[in-house]
Protein backbone atom coordinates (compact mmCIF):
# COMPACT_ATOMS: atom_id res chain seq x y z
CA UNK A 1 0.00 0.00 0.00
CA UNK A 2 1.18 3.60 -0.89
CA UNK A 3 2.37 5.39 1.97
CA UNK A 4 0.59 9.16 2.25
CA UNK A 5 1.91 12.26 1.61
CA UNK A 6 0.45 15.17 3.95
CA UNK A 7 0.74 18.78 3.17
CA UNK A 8 3.32 18.97 6.03
CA UNK A 9 5.86 17.48 3.19
CA UNK A 10 5.33 20.83 0.90
CA UNK A 11 8.27 22.15 -0.31
CA UNK A 12 11.88 21.37 -1.80
CA UNK A 13 12.93 17.35 -1.13
CA UNK A 14 15.66 17.52 -4.05
CA UNK A 15 17.29 20.78 -4.91
CA UNK A 16 18.48 21.79 -8.72
CA UNK A 17 22.42 20.87 -7.70
CA UNK A 18 21.19 17.22 -8.42
CA UNK A 19 20.66 17.48 -12.08
CA UNK A 20 19.89 14.75 -13.82
CA UNK A 21 20.58 12.70 -11.41
CA UNK A 22 17.72 14.49 -9.11
CA UNK A 23 15.13 11.29 -11.26
CA UNK A 24 17.46 8.90 -9.36
CA UNK A 25 15.74 10.32 -6.03
CA UNK A 26 12.46 10.62 -7.61
CA UNK A 27 12.63 7.04 -8.51
CA UNK A 28 13.59 5.97 -5.48
CA UNK A 29 10.68 8.24 -3.34
CA UNK A 30 8.41 6.69 -5.66
CA UNK A 31 9.44 3.02 -4.85
CA UNK A 32 9.75 3.76 -0.98
CA UNK A 33 5.89 4.90 -1.59
CA UNK A 34 4.98 1.88 -3.86
CA UNK A 35 5.77 2.44 -7.38
CA UNK A 36 6.86 -0.35 -9.23
CA UNK A 37 9.71 0.22 -12.02
CA UNK A 38 9.26 -2.79 -13.64
CA UNK A 39 12.60 -3.54 -13.81
CA UNK A 40 16.36 -3.85 -11.73
CA UNK A 41 17.75 -0.81 -10.85
CA UNK A 42 20.87 -0.72 -13.29
CA UNK A 43 24.42 -1.39 -11.01
CA UNK A 44 25.87 2.35 -11.30
CA UNK A 45 21.92 3.75 -10.96
CA UNK A 46 18.98 5.04 -12.53
CA UNK A 47 20.67 7.17 -14.83
CA UNK A 48 22.58 4.52 -16.59
CA UNK A 49 18.81 2.67 -17.03
CA UNK A 50 18.19 2.92 -21.21
CA UNK A 51 14.55 4.59 -20.12
CA UNK A 52 16.33 6.71 -17.22
CA UNK A 53 14.18 9.60 -18.23
CA UNK A 54 10.54 7.69 -18.77
CA UNK A 55 10.80 5.95 -15.92
CA UNK A 56 11.43 9.32 -14.41
CA UNK A 57 8.67 10.96 -15.41
CA UNK A 58 6.35 7.95 -14.45
CA UNK A 59 8.11 7.97 -11.26
CA UNK A 60 6.96 11.64 -11.20
CA UNK A 61 3.16 11.02 -12.17
CA UNK A 62 3.35 8.53 -9.45
CA UNK A 63 4.40 11.06 -6.53
CA UNK A 64 1.73 13.44 -8.02
CA UNK A 65 -1.38 10.88 -7.94
CA UNK A 66 -0.56 10.84 -4.18
CA UNK A 67 -0.18 14.47 -3.63
CA UNK A 68 -2.83 16.14 -1.56
CA UNK A 69 -5.68 18.33 -2.73
CA UNK A 70 -4.06 21.61 -3.89
CA UNK A 71 -0.58 20.53 -4.40
CA UNK A 72 1.60 19.00 -7.21
CA UNK A 73 4.97 17.41 -6.86
CA UNK A 74 7.78 18.00 -9.57
CA UNK A 75 9.78 20.47 -10.57
CA UNK A 76 9.31 24.87 -9.97
CA UNK A 77 10.97 26.84 -12.07
CA UNK A 78 14.15 26.61 -10.70
CA UNK A 79 14.72 23.10 -11.20
CA UNK A 80 14.18 22.03 -7.43
CA UNK A 81 11.72 19.12 -7.45
CA UNK A 82 9.27 18.92 -4.53
CA UNK A 83 5.82 19.50 -3.48
CA UNK A 84 4.34 22.58 -4.30
CA UNK A 85 0.86 24.44 -3.67
CA UNK A 86 -1.19 25.14 -6.88
CA UNK A 87 -4.46 27.09 -7.57
CA UNK A 88 -6.84 23.78 -7.85
CA UNK A 89 -8.54 26.04 -10.86
CA UNK A 90 -5.17 26.02 -13.29
CA UNK A 91 -2.90 24.70 -11.58
CA UNK A 92 -0.72 27.75 -11.52
CA UNK A 93 2.06 27.28 -8.65
CA UNK A 94 1.02 29.58 -5.62
CA UNK A 95 2.42 30.51 -1.99
CA UNK A 96 -0.73 28.13 -0.83
CA UNK A 97 -3.14 25.85 -1.83
CA UNK A 98 -6.18 28.11 -3.45
CA UNK A 99 -8.60 27.56 -4.98
CA UNK A 100 -8.56 30.48 -7.47
CA UNK A 101 -5.85 33.05 -8.40
CA UNK A 102 -4.53 35.80 -10.16
CA UNK A 103 -4.30 34.17 -13.73
CA UNK A 104 -7.41 32.63 -13.01
CA UNK A 105 -8.92 36.33 -12.21
CA UNK A 106 -7.13 37.61 -14.86
CA UNK A 107 -8.30 35.38 -17.74
ZN1 LIG B 1 -5.57 29.87 -11.07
Amino acid sequence: MASKITANMAGCWFDSASGIYTGEAVIDEAIARGFDPQTECPEAGWADYEYYHELWTEAEEFLGSLAPDGYCIGSNENGDFGMWAVCKSCGEYTEEPQDDCEFCRAG
